[in-house]
């Protein structure tokens, strides 16, 4: 009897999954295993909105699992040392796993690799798991990794993707195999009210709704705040409940020009991938330096404050920042005028604001938040790194009834969509009726600053 173990990661789904595929063609039996790894707690990366997704998500593989007669093994303890353990008690000859992208990632693997090899057993590294396109795939002449995305997409348009593998009939799994107690949502405190439910049926489900409700309008509502009109796929595709390249090919099928919208925002997220692949350093390090000398958190406490609890007087930043703390997910749009006034007209440091995304959000991700924190401050990818979005006129522009302001904004709710993005036009009276601050800067001082900053940059 052959016997082989996958290393579920990033990648909690039994559609489209090479590594299982894989496992389940060469051994008789296989050994589902996911390993709570007490290293993502040590560096504060498990906050609780992505520890109860992560819940779902396990408990939903594990009921798919069993459903095809099988079930998923849980340990905890270091990745490397419970990989060789369980490859051992059952005698596996060869373990399969999704490969990363982040340092964390690549360190996780190489270590891994060296304690199967000590114990004889061989690592497979499967690509284009939990991307739609593996980082390297496609370089540019001279480099090994594409600094701009329009060049990107067009070469990661052209490559062939695989066709989606359907999900395994049955999955055996070796009898014996001792197993911990699936964490679950329930016992973890502190998570937003509004978080969405994760695992693969959900993800699918949402998917498939989405298709059906939001797909073909997605070119013209994407950037509609009020609207709500993008998938909210993010955590599923950020777990690996749902397959990159199965939502590529499937919106590829069902075709028109808000299906190529939506694959285009795909492609972002490989884009961003094959970038931190090729600089692990830009996680913490700008990507490209502009000479900034951010203001840190000692200098501009009060300012980070109102910016984290929706209170800087600016509606259309504090609707997105009280969005994030209620849903643990924000709008991209809102995520975009949230980031720029953090690092432009505040003139604060990127990490701080990364850092403050990534306790939140439920998709949270080092590769997709920390490059378009990156991104939004100039010092990333952006080919316009100086333009600063001013928060009226996106106001205006992308919530222009004021329905997002009010939606999260309730001190706003009476106040109509000529004012809702300018309350301090309202007279006077009216304006000290509404419990809502003032603006934390005037815009004009913030645009200077930063000019001049980058100036001398
Ligand atoms: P849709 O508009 O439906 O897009 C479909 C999918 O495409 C998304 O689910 C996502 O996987 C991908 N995508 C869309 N836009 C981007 C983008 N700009 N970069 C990379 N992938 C993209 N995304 C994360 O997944 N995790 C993060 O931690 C994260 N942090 C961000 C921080 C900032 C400051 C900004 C500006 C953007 C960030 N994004 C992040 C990207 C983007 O905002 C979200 O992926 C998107 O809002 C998720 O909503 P959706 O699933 O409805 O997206």
């Amino acid at each position: 009897m052959t016997v082989a173990v996958v290393l579920f990661t990033a990648d909690l789904r039994l559609h489209d999954h090479p590594p299982l595929r894989a496992a389940l063609r060469a051994a008789d039996e296989v050994v589902p295993l996911f390993v709570l790894d007490p290293g993502i707690r040590a560096v504060g990366f498990d906050p609780p909105n992505r520890q109860a997704f992560l819940a779902d998500c396990l408990a939903d593989l594990d009921a798919a699992l069993r459903r095809r007669g099988g079930r998923l093994v849980l340990r905890s303890g270091p990745v490397p040392r419970e990989v060789g353990r369980i490859a051992a008690e059952c005698g596996a000859g060869d373990v399969h796993l999704a490969a990363g992208v982040t340092r964390y990632a690549h360190r996780r693997e190489e270590l891994v690799r060296k304690e199967l090899r000590e114990r004889g057993v061989g690592l497979h590294v499967h690509d284009a798991v939990i991307n739609a396109l593996a980082p390297g795939a496609v370089t540019p002449a001279g480099s090994d990794h594409f600094a701009v995305f329009t060049p990107y997409f067009r070469r990661w348009s052209d490559e062939r993707l695989r066709d989606p593998l359907p999900a395994p009939r049955t999955v055996r799994v070796p009898a014996g195999v001792r197993g911990e107690p699936l964490p679950s949502r329930d016992r973890v405190p502190g998570t937003s009210p509004g978080l969405p439910v994760g695992g693969e049926r959900a993800g699918r489900q949402r998917f498939a709704h989405w298709t059906r409700s939001g797909l073909a309008a997605y070119e013209e509502r994407h950037d509609d705040l009020a609207g709500d009109g993008t998938s909210r796929l993010s955590p599923y595709l950020h777990f690996g409940a749902l397959s990159p390249v199965e939502l590529v090919q499937r919106a590829r099928a069902y075709g028109g020009p808000g299906a190529d919208a939506f694959v285009r925002q795909l492609c972002w997220r490989d884009f961003h991938h094959q970038v931190l692949a090729a600089r692990p350093g830009a996680s913490v390090r700008d990507y490209r330096t502009r000479n900034d000398r951010w203001r840190t958190q000692d200098e501009a406490a009060d300012e980070i404050t109102a910016w984290k609890e929706g209170r800087t007087g600016y509606p259309i930043v504090d609707a997105a920042m009280r969005q994030l703390r209620h849903e643990g997910w924000m709008h991209n749009r809102a995520r975009l005028l949230a980031a720029s006034f953090l690092t432009k007209t505040l003139y604060v440091d990127w990490r701080i604001g990364a850092r403050h995304f990534l306790d939140l959000l439920v998709d949270g991700d080092i590769v997709n938040n920390q490059l378009n924190w990156q991104w939004a401050a100039g010092t990333g990818t952006d080919t316009r790194p100086n333009r600063v979005l001013n928060p009226v006129v996106q106001g205006k522009r992308y919530d222009a009834q004021g329905t997002y302001v009010r939606r999260w904004v309730p001190e706003l709710r009476d106040v109509d969509a000529k004012a809702v993005h300018e309350p301090w036009r309202l007279p006077t009276a009216e304006r000290a009726r509404l419990d809502y601050p003032e603006p934390v800067i005037d815009l004009a001082d913030g645009l200077a600053r930063f000019q001049h900053a980058r100036s001398r940059g």
